[in-house]
């Protein structure tokens, strides 16, 4: 048996070892074909199908409507910071966001080039500890902007804004797809990296409603409409085929897993777990993020002597979770402290593992 690490990388992250298997089992033929499928045409027929079931499984998981398309692109969640400006934004009319961390920044970088931003509210002068309430969007906005879960705050969205009827809600998703059951029409446009919740790094899903892939300007380079690769079902260019049919593999899994619905019921479970832990601990362990903002996927959360962050044993503990094959467990250098990300492929087990070791940890440094 392979020795495998319990690995809360924020990205690329763990898959679920069955995938990997089951990859590793057809890597020198692909579909019968005596090939691997990093050397099958784009075109063949037996890549056709990988590319469409994949497709076929994000509608049926995420109970995707009729009236959205599913595109694979590439460029990372970071090229759809742009993309959805170039395709949405109508000129005049300005593109409001709600800033809930760096990739929210990044994000709001971008649509700066191409119009007037608004922020509607923003959690930065609280150091991104929470995703705000009641926030408004205006009726003439061109689109809302949030990003679902703030992958290295460890803060999550737990209700979905109200929009004007007509302003469409546009979602970076890229660190808790799939995790949770949601509802897709309440939002315009999705869009999310693969390496965290669903493949490998290399391909973008995004889900657009079909309405909205008619505001793109004509002189758009063709590339970088999105209504170019929902005309060819992402097959207009060589698409990323071996992100695409790792993700497939992914989204089966899911599927036997028990769907979304059951994923989520894992998710709360692997959550809670670690919550327990922080808030059991008696300061000892001080979470980032405010209760109810608080992230399924990334705990963030700093070891604190006498009530304050200290950094010598958070790398302390860093380093002794890796000697216990707890691999990733390292802030990120903004933010500083501990995060743990436990995705879609982070097994129960492992949290518990990860459990075990952070209050360990504690009986012996407190
Ligand atoms: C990781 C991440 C991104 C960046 O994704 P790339 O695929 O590296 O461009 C964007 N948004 C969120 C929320 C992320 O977690």
């Amino acid at each position: 048996m392979t020795e495998r690490v319990y690995n809360f990388y924020p990205g690329p992250a763990t898959l679920p070892l069955p995938v990997l298997e089951r990859a590793r089992k057809e890597f020198l033929d692909f579909a019968g074909t005596e090939m691997s499928v990093l050397e099958t045409s784009h075109r063949s027929k037996e890549y056709d199908k990988t590319h469409h079931d994949a497709m076929d499984l994000v509608r049926e998981l995420m109970g995707v409507p009729d009236d959205y398309r599913i595109l694979w692109l590439q460029g990372g969640a970071s090229t759809q910071f742009y993309m959805v400006p170039v395709n949405i934004h109508t000129p005049g009319k300005p593109i409001e966001f709600v800033h809930t961390g760096t990739w929210s920044k990044k994000a709001i970088k971008e649509a700066k080039l191409f119009g007037e931003v608004k922020v509607v509210a923003s959690s930065e002068s609280d150091g991104f500890s929470y995703v705000p309430e009641n926030v408004g969007f205006s009726e003439n906005a061109s689109y809302a902007h949030i990003t679902s879960n703030n992958t290295i705050n460890g803060t999550e969205w737990h209700y979905w804004p109200k929009v004007p009827g007509g302003v469409p809600l546009v979602c970076d998703m890229s660190s808790d797809l799939m995790a949770r059951v949601i509802d897709v029409r309440k939002f315009g446009v999705l869009y999310a990296g693969a390496q965290k919740n669903l493949g490998p790094a290399g391909v973008t899903l995004v889900i657009v409603r079909e309405d909205l892939l008619d505001r793109v300007p004509e002189n758009t380079p063709t590339m970088q409409k999105w209504s170019t690769h929902a005309t060819k079902d992402s097959l207009f260019n060589t698409p990323p085929v071996f992100a695409i049919y790792m993700s497939k593999l992914s989204l089966e899994h899911i599927k036997e897993i028990g769907g979304v619905r059951e994923m989520e019921r894992i998710n709360r479970a692997k959550a809670k777990l670690l919550y327990d832990v922080i808030d059991n601990s008696d300061g000892f362990y001080k979470g980032h993020a405010r209760k109810n903002s608080r992230s399924l996927m990334n705990v963030t959360f700093r070891i604190c002597r006498n009530g304050r962050g200290d950094k010598t044993l958070e790398e302390i503990c860093a380093a002794e979770g890796l000697q216990r094959r707890l691999v990733g467990l390292k802030g990120h250098r903004s933010v500083g402290g501990m995060r743990a990300s436990i995705y879609n492929a982070m097994t129960l087990e492992g949290v518990q593992v990860l459990k075990e070791f952070l209050v360990e940890f504690q009986e012996k440094n407190q």
